[in-house]
């Protein structure tokens, strides 16, 4: 018998994860289907008893229920307590799992596809919401010599400085503060570029970066990348590879087998430039 798995959000017809997970169970010769679930809002619990009720093993999360994940699971991560968000849950009777495989995605990314090392660099987050959220503690894992967030709130982003004090060496700046500073790796982790927007970096972050990192995904060169070529970045990346790697942890975790991630961003890459 299949088993069942689904991502759940609202709206959710643009999801690439039945797309990725049916290529990977299908390199895998795992036995499951993925499908998609458009949650009511405010239906969250409703529509995920049903799903388990009807036999459902797992669900990847996205927006906007990812904090309505955290307070329905009874067994959170450290990684789902940090970021205060979940983006997969696992069923195993009462027990619900919670996980967040976003910071992980990102880092295999930028370490394993991309050949660009944390360790010892420089590193500017742009942004203090979720997905940076997900990013703090698997950043600071591999031990870069500093963190810096910015954020548009700065409060939001001195908050998570804070709590990322305890694991590495991270402080909060302003987006003006930035100007005397250079970076190895920039990562915009604003929702900025999903509007076409610039978050207000200045140029000078550019001067000694080796890569600049859009986590959104399939929007070519936005605002932030353009910015970033023009100031002469090396390499340019967008989330595609986030999104296959961190559907992949998923799917490890679930599964017991982690699937290549290769042909997955093959199929969706789109030019940057
Ligand atoms: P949130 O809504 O949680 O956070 C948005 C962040 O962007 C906040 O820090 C906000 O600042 C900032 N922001 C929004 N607009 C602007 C602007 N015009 N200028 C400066 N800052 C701005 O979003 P998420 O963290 O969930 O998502 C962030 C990005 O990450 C999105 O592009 C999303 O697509 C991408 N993402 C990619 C994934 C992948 O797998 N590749 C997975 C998850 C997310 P403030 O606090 O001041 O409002």
């Amino acid at each position: 018998m299949q088993d069942h798995y689904a991502v759940i959000g609202n709206p959710i017809a643009q999801s690439k994860s039945p797309m990725i997970h049916g290529m990977y169970a299908q390199a895998t010769g795992q036995d499951m289907d993925y499908n998609k679930i458009e949650g009511p809002l405010g239906g969250f619990k409703t529509a995920v008893d049903a799903f388990r009720a009807a036999g459902g093993c797992g669900l990847n999360i996205t927006a906007p229920f990812k904090l309505d994940a955290c307070a329905y699971a009874t067994h959170k991560s450290k990684r789902v307590e940090l970021a205060g968000a979940a983006n997969a849950m696992k069923f195993e009777g009462d027990k619900v799992l919670a996980e967040n495989f976003d910071g992980i995605g990102l880092v295999r990314d930028v370490t394993h596809n991309l050949h660009m090392p944390l360790k010892g660099k420089r590193v500017l987050l742009l942004g203090a919401g979720g997905a940076a959220r997900g990013a703090l503690l698997p950043f600071l894992e591999e031990q870069p010599a500093e963190l810096v967030i910015a954020n548009r709130t700065l409060q939001k982003a001195f908050d998570l400085a804070s709590i990322g004090a305890q694991w590495g060496r991270v402080r909060s700046s302003s987006y003006a503060d930035l100007e005397m500073h250079r970076f190895d790796l920039v990562f915009n982790a604003t929702s900025a570029s999903l509007c076409g927007e610039l978050p207000p970096v200045p140029a000078s972050v550019f001067a000694r970066c080796n890569l600049a990192y859009e986590l959104a995904y399939g929007k070519g060169l936005t605002p932030f990348l353009r910015l970033a070529h023009n100031s002469g970045v090396g390499q340019l990346a967008d989330g595609v590879g986030m999104l296959a790697e961190q559907a992949a942890e998923a799917f490890a975790w679930w599964r017991g087998v982690r699937p290549e991630t290769q042909e997955v961003i093959k199929v969706l890459t789109v030019p940057l430039v």
